[in-house]
């Protein structure tokens, strides 16, 4: 902090948004080699600017020859908010890692991990039981499998043996990164002690132990969250000192709190993440940790409400600006928004999802079987693939690349047009599948029918705006009247 008490802050850096490709491309190698895949290194700095690739891609830049031009690229392109990792090997969780405060700003990078809790207290079949159940959550979502991402491990029983033997039950029976959470240094040297190698996080450091945790978090090579609660004096004065004695990987907790405090919850989240992201405040430069768990204090409540309060805290945490999240509920109804609301903030908002271009099979279609067509917008394709499924339909579905747009915007914008679909026709071989030439587009193409029947040669049926409608469309329409 500056003797005047105010924030440090890095304001002689520019924003992600400031860094021109020519910039980075002056401290690229500038051979054009195209190892990292891109036509010349002009398009690489381009993309790298965009967030869309890492400077790990270009492999000449990693020899000793360019070690200077990389150090100066790692610092102008460094995110005001560090990257902190968590756990070791495959499952090991990157948090952190931002560039701005708005995602329509820059793609926000490194997903909101959500951790689950468990605690020193529990019958080992009970902890056991608890840890499957976080190992064995997924959800499939349009294509992609959606999971939890970590176990926090709570001293409640505040003795280091209970401690230590959860940990040790715990590291048996899952891979996944853990939190190691008590306040006691002695309780925590336990724990990790148990955890060797395993880089949990240790939370938390506070304004009366953080001496003893940063000695725990440097000799096991720990990351080490702060624990400052509506704070952020308190918290700002912590991260010097503990930066000072040599702890660089943090994690900040200013606090999640229920009912009347919430507004002072995401108040300080964001005060803290405006800080980092417009000021280039370094104090405030690192991830941070929200803990929904933290309305189940309010037990004058029922479990249902209390529940429906996690759901809504972690939701709006993820929203503002949580870079991990410690959770108690396991309920499906509580975790598939989390899941789905964090894919959806951490997509890149300039490229639709999509799916692979190509023929799918359903059921045993044989050469008399409709031949129907959607697009490679992902949303599009899994809900025309549910609907075929759940009515076990024969068939087969042409997936035409579109650029990820859905129906109707692919036709606007003549990414879905009647040579597109002779091509597709051609391509995915659909003369070879079948022995009739009749083809189902989408409803929301029927406006293609008539030139897209003089371009393929085949003869088109308008199928349902909906494709829910298809089974019933198919039912009526299949095989067609000759
Ligand atoms: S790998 Fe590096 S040097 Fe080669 S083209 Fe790509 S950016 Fe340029």
């Amino acid at each position: 902090m500056s003797p005047d008490g105010q924030p440090e802050t890095g304001k002689k850096r520019k924003s992600i948004k400031e860094i021109s490709p020519i910039d980075v491309y002056k401290l690229l190698p500038r051979t054009n080699c195209a190892e990292c895949g891109e036509a010349n290194c002009m398009a690489f700095a381009t993309r790298l600017v965009n967030g869309e690739l890492l400077l790990v891609d270009c492999p000449p830049l990693h020899t000793d020859e360019y070690r200077a031009s990389r150090e100066k690229l790692e610092r102008l392109l460094a995110p005001p908010v560090r990257t902190v990792t968590i756990g070791t090997g495959e499952r090991a969780i990157n948090i952190g890692g931002k560039y701005v405060l708005q995602r329509h700003d820059f793609t926000y990078h490194n997903p909101t991990p959500i951790a689950i809790d468990v605690h020193d207290l529990m019958p080992e079949a009970e902890l056991l039981e608890r840890v499957r159940q976080i190992e064995q959550f997924a959800y499939n979502y349009i294509g992609r499998t959606l999971t939890l991402n970590a176990i926090a491990v709570r001293s409640v029983s505040g003795d280091p043996t209970k401690f230590g033997n959860a940990v040790r039950t715990i590291t048996g029976a899952s891979h996944h990164p853990l939190i190691l959470c008590a306040l006691d240094p002695e309780v925590m040297a336990a724990g990790l002690a148990e955890a060797k190698e395993r880089r949990p996080l240790i939370y938390a450091a506070t304004e009366t132990n953080w001496m003893a945790m940063a000695d725990l978090a440097l000799s096991h090579k720990a990351p080490l969250a702060i624990f400052a609660p509506n704070d952020l004096a308190l918290l700002r004065s912590l991260v010097k000192t503990l930066l000072a004695c040599g702890v660089q990987d943090l994690v900040l907790d200013p606090g999640t709190f229920a009912d009347e405090g919430f507004p002072d919850t995401i108040a300080n989240f964001t005060a803290i993440r405006a800080s980092a992201c417009k000021q280039f405040d370094e104090l405030f430069g690192f991830p941070l940790l929200g803990v929904p768990l933290t309305v189940w204090t309010g037990t004058e409540l029922s479990e249902d409400v209390l529940t429906w309060r996690e759901a809504i805290t972690a939701s709006m945490l993820i929203s503002r600006y949580a870079d991990l999240l410690i959770m108690h509920s396991l309920d499906g109804w509580v975790l598939l928004p989390q899941l789905i609301w964090r894919f959806n903030i951490y997509t890149d908002p300039r490229k639709p999802v999509t799916v692979e271009a190509g023929v799918r099979t359903f059921g045993r279609p044989d050469a008399k079987s409709p031949v129907l067509m959607t697009t490679n917008y992902a949303l599009t394709y899994f809900t025309v693939e549910s609907d075929i499924k759940v009515a076990n339909l024969d068939c087969y579905l042409i997936v035409v690349d579109t650029g990820g747009l859905s129906v109707e915007s692919a036709v606007a914008g003549r990414n879905f047009t009647a040579e597109g679909i002779a091509a597709a026709l051609k391509s995915n071989n659909a003369a070879g599948l079948v022995t009739h030439t009749t083809l189902v587009i989408p409803g929301l193409a029927a406006r293609l029918s008539g030139e897209t029947e003089e371009a393929t040669g085949w003869r088109i049926l308008v199928g349902p705006k909906d494709s829910s409608g298809i089974p019933q469309f198919l039912r009526e329409r299949w095989p067609p009247e000759t």
